[in-house]
């Protein structure tokens, strides 16, 4: 770990840290913490802290609801944007059952679990997430609206606006808490924004992707403005993604590279990129988990929706990023950040394994703009597209065995009931479409 006991005591009392939240993660991907004052630090320190587990969505039931929580030593970070003086840190932490075992429903623990299998073959997940987010007003009430003033672009510089002081301060807090942020810039559509930051090791991105929402909402909150990671807010423009580079490394080197291929990529890379691709429909669910997901998979603006990948154009589901050598790596387009990303980064880098355990190979590259093909001449390419529901990739998450050996066959039977509800719950509800279409004609 980064720090020992003695550092995070150390610390806590030269910054004058008051109090510390234990975090981590349900299994829709919400942040939970608990929060302790620093007089109860080395407790915690010691996984001596309890919560009850029955009260977080997606954990255990009542009868075995204890729970403890054993920080992760090299997370601690304080919050910026608290005051100053008796500061906020935070701890991200495993969770545990009071006889020492791991819990097998904790996301951040699956992740791990995945990732030690990938460490026995040698290899280390890096991965590289582009969350695209939206800023838009707050009403006289502080709840959230779709409601921007802003009409900027891709790339667009604005004249000063609040969308821009907010992003300088988003960038300036993630510094702050050590994020190395590599680029951003205003996205497609009006009041749609980018943040990137530099790829680590799955685990740290994954905890970093928790952080980065919580950073992003509490600052856009101080500019009286509302951020929302829902995949598809409005009709006619193009949602939110949260695109996910990723390359294996062996021994410090980038093996995803080879420069003698046409595409750059390595036997590994390919099948990789075969085992995400045999997976993908059942791993769908995991990557874009809600109703609303599916309203971005669309063709026509920028998301995809064909089974394809090209080492050009933007369409398809992967795509091979220009750059080569040590940054090799493929792009995978379809994740939005509704997701869970401990277990999103389990299923990509379970069904990558996968791949390369069994030498599945991927389809050929398409480098064609599917967008203008017609459906026969996709199919007669063999394209197939991704579920277009959250029905059909509940189906799809519970037709694929893959799924139960990630994720456990209790996490995956959670997941199922809860999104079967959620899809029974939107089916049953009357939209404005319909009535807008129907009322008057029939
Ligand atoms: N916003 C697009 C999406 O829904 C992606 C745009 C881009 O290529 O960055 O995935
Ligand atoms: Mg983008
Ligand atoms: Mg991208």
């Amino acid at each position: 770990s980064k720090y020992t006991k003695k550092d995070i005591l150390e610390m806590v009392e030269d910054e004058d840290v008051e109090f510390i939240r234990l975090q981590f993660t349900d299994l829709f991907g919400n942040m939970k913490n608990l929060a302790i004052t620093s007089s109860h630090l080395k407790n915690a320190l010691d996984n001596k802290v309890m919560f009850d587990g029955s009260s977080v969505e997606g954990f255990v039931r009542v009868e075995e609801s204890d729970m403890y929580l054993y920080p992760d030593y090299s997370t601690f970070a304080t919050f910026p944007w608290r005051p100053q003086q008796g500061k906020v840190a935070r701890l991200i932490c495993d969770v545990y059952r009071p006889d020492g075992s791991c819990y097998e429903g904790d996301p951040r623990y699956v992740l791990k679990k995945i990732i030690s299998e990938a460490e026995s073959m040698g290899y280390t997940f890096n991965v590289g997430p582009e969350c695209e987010f939206f800023l838009y007003h707050v009403d006289d009430d502080g709840m959230p609206t779709t409601i921007t003033h802003e009409q900027a672009g891709y790339f667009d510089m604005s004249p000063l606006d609040f969308g821009e002081n907010a992003r300088r301060d988003m960038i300036l807090t993630l510094e702050d808490m050590g994020f190395a942020v590599e680029a951003s810039h205003h996205e497609n559509s009006p009041a749609q924004h980018e943040i990137d930051f530099k790829y680590a090791d799955a685990l740290t991105t994954a905890d970093n992707i928790m952080t980065f929402k919580l950073v992003v909402k509490t600052i856009a909150k101080r500019h009286g403005l509302h951020a929302t990671f829902m995949p598809k807010p409005k009709n006619g423009v193009d949602g939110s993604g949260m695109h996910i580079n990723m390359s294996l490394s062996k021994d410090g080197k980038n093996i995803f590279q080879d420069p003698r291929d046409k595409y750059g990529l390595s036997q590994e890379a390919y099948y990789f990129l075969g085992g995400i691709f045999k997976h993908i429909k059942a791993m769908t669910l995991i990557l874009n988990p809600i109703v609303n997901s599916y309203k971005r998979l669309i063709p026509g603006f920028e998301a995809p929706t064909y089974i394809a990948w090209s080492a050009k154009n933007r369409t398809p589901l992967v795509r091979i990023p220009g750059t080569r050598g040590e940054d090799t790596r493929i792009e995978l387009r379809s994740p939005d950040p509704a997701c869970n990303p401990y277990l999103a980064l389990a299923v990509c880098l379970h069904a990558g394994l996968d791949g390369i355990k069994n030498q599945i190979l991927p389809p050929e590259c398409m480098d064609a703009n599917m967008n203008a093909m017609t459906l026969e001449e996709l199919e007669a390419n063999g394209v197939e597209i991704l579920p277009r529901d959250l029905g059909e990739a509940i189906q799809e998450f519970e037709a694929d065995p893959l799924m139960k050996e990630a994720l456990g066959e209790e996490m995956c039977a959670k997941i199922a009931d809860a999104k079967k509800k959620e899809w029974e719950e939107y089916n049953a509800q009357v939209s404005q479409w319909e009535i807008d279409s129907y009322l008057l004609r029939v």
